[in-house]
């Protein structure tokens, strides 16, 4: 059985992981090539988009790949789109990681917005210490509020990132520790949150260091994809995906 991971995230490494303990599973884990320097695990990898639905087709075909397993990140909404499109052109199975979304907390003083825009919008008014945790996106909506001081952290350094004023950049990538959140947010005495509601293990641990220190933290919302057959659980997912192999 031949698989098509479509990655970009900690969790499609970790499904091609559990994958690759059947011999009988070819995996082939996909990134569209944002980052330098991916983490890749044991096993084949490719780069770069596909040229749209169309592209997926034709590498579906070509391939002959038998299941496609949507493990991008929840705001990938895209690639996921397109993932729908071509498998169900080219009737080839389809399975998605739906990662749960944080939680919110009694006490927690979250705003939810449904874009970018709004999000950067809503910051019009008095000045903060804001924590820009949410990606690479929007700097030059942010830099229309110069009268806050930003901390930006990203895995590599964001477009735009020169006209935000005022602003720190600290280049990491996940997972990080409470501990060291909690740290970071105090010592750069931070008011207020930027986040995607991302989900996952990896980066809940700041959303935990705001409940603690009665921060404000305005969240993106998840964008909205087409149903498909989906799990909230990794080996749950590679689970009926090694069993599907045997039917
Ligand atoms: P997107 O808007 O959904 O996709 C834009 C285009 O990038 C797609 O149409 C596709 O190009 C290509 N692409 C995306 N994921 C791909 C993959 N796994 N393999 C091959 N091509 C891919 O995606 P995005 O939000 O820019 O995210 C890009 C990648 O970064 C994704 O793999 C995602 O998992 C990862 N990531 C995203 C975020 C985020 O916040 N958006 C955060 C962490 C990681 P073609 O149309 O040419 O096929």
């Amino acid at each position: 059985m031949r698989v098509l991971v479509l990655g970009g995230t900690g969790d499609a490494n970790q499904l091609v992981a559990l994958l690759a303990r059947d011999a009988t599973c070819e995996v082939m884990l996909s990134l569209a090539g944002r980052t330098s320097q991916p983490r890749l695990p044991q096993g084949s990898h490719r780069i770069g988009g596909f040229g749209g639905v169309e592209g997926l087709v034709s590498y579906l075909e070509c391939n002959r790949i038998d299941l496609v397993a949507d493990v991008t990140h929840p705001f990938a909404a895209i690639m996921s789109e397109h993932a729908v499109a071509a498998c169900a052109k080219a009737h080839v199975d389809l399975v998605r990681f739906e990662r749960p979304e944080f939680v919110r907390a009694e006490g927690d003083r979250w705003q939810s917005f449904a874009t970018i825009e709004a999000l950067a919008a809503s910051l019009a008014g008095a000045p903060r210490q804001i924590f820009l945790s949410h990606g690479r996106e929007g700097m030059a909506l942010f830099a229309l509020h110069p009268q806050h001081h930003y901390l930006v952290r990203c895995i590599e350094v964001p477009p735009d990132i020169d006209k935000l004023n005022h602003a720190r950049l600290i280049l990491a990538r996940g997972p990080f520790a409470l501990a060291d959140e909690i740290t970071l947010l105090r010592e750069a005495a931070i008011d207020t949150l930027v986040s995607k509601n991302s989900g996952g293990a990896a980066t809940v641990a700041k959303i935990e260091a705001a409940r603690h220190l009665e921060l404000d933290v305005l969240l993106l919302a998840r964008p909205l994809k087409a149903a498909t057959r989906s799990f909230s659980t990794l080996d749950a997912m590679a689970a009926w995906i090694l069993a599907h192999d045997r039917t």
